[in-house]
């Protein structure tokens, strides 16, 4: 089925902290099946950026909109079950758990059969059905990132944000990242990753955004943004 309408378009939004504007006036869509890089130097806004999209916080202005319907304000679970889902920088997993209740847990209400089928379906492509019985606190970092990515599979989204899901990960968890991105991709599930892995990104994303102090400052592919001058200021520092 085709939409007129994007998958994920973020309108305008700001948030502020005190006297910090983490995300200023931002606005950014993306289409089925596209992976867009979110870049930037620490502190830029990334995280708070995504949050914002998945409804863990409510933008101080502006709106999103998941398929043209405005879930800005709605609660996250809300948000969750219209088709977004996100992993956190710092994975959110039940360590004392299992691997296999980590993900049922994820695949929340509805049909078990189904559920069991995604868990299983998603273990498979992250590499990690061996696992399946261990703690998650058992597992190496690389693994328990794989978790986290597999937790949100499993919700069977149509927009995943991955928050510096390859960040320190042994380079054979980082491949099984990519082989799954481009997997999903091809379903139609459109991606939004933060990512400081440069040759990562020019390997998946279709565009990349670059932020600097809460704004975009930089659009495009991968050849235009690397010789883009705000991009070097914004990180090489000002
Ligand atoms: P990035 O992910 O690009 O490193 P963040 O979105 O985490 O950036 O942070 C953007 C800015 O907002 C930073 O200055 C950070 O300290 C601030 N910030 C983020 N979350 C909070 C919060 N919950 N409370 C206060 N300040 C925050
Ligand atoms: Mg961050």
């Amino acid at each position: 089925e085709s939409s007129e309408y994007p998958p994920l378009a973020i309108e305008s939004v700001s948030k502020h902290f005190g006297g910090i504007t983490a995300v200023d006036d931002v606005s950014l869509s993306a289409d089925v099946s596209e992976v867009v890089g979110v870049i930037g130097p620490n502190g830029s806004g990334k995280s708070t950026l995504f949050s914002l999209a998945a409804g863990g916080q409510k933008p101080d202005a502006g709106k999103i909109r998941l398929q043209g319907i405005d879930v800005t304000g709605w609660p996250t679970w809300k948000i969750a079950r219209t088709g977004i889902s996100r992993t956190f920088q710092i994975p959110s997993l039940f360590l004392n758990m299992s691997v296999r209740d980590n993900l049922l847990a994820a695949a929340v209400e509805g049909d078990w059969k189904r559920a069991r089928e995604r868990m299983e379906s998603t273990l498979e492509m992250l590499e990690i059905s061996h696992v399946i019985d261990n703690l998650t606190s058992e597992l190496s970092g690389g693994q328990q990132k794989l978790v986290e990515f597999g937790r949100v599979c499993v919700r069977d989204p149509k927009v995943i944000l991955l928050d510096e899901v390859t960040a320190g990960v042994h380079p054979n968890i980082r491949q099984i990242i990519l082989d799954a991105i481009q997997q999903l991709r091809k379903t139609g599930i459109t991606f939004l990753v933060i990512e400081h892995d440069m040759e990562m990104v020019k390997e998946i994303c279709d565009r990349l955004v670059v932020m600097d102090q809460g704004k975009v400052v930089a659009e495009g592919d991968f050849e235009t943004i690397a010789s883009d001058s705000n991009v070097q200021q914004a990180y090489l520092g000002r």
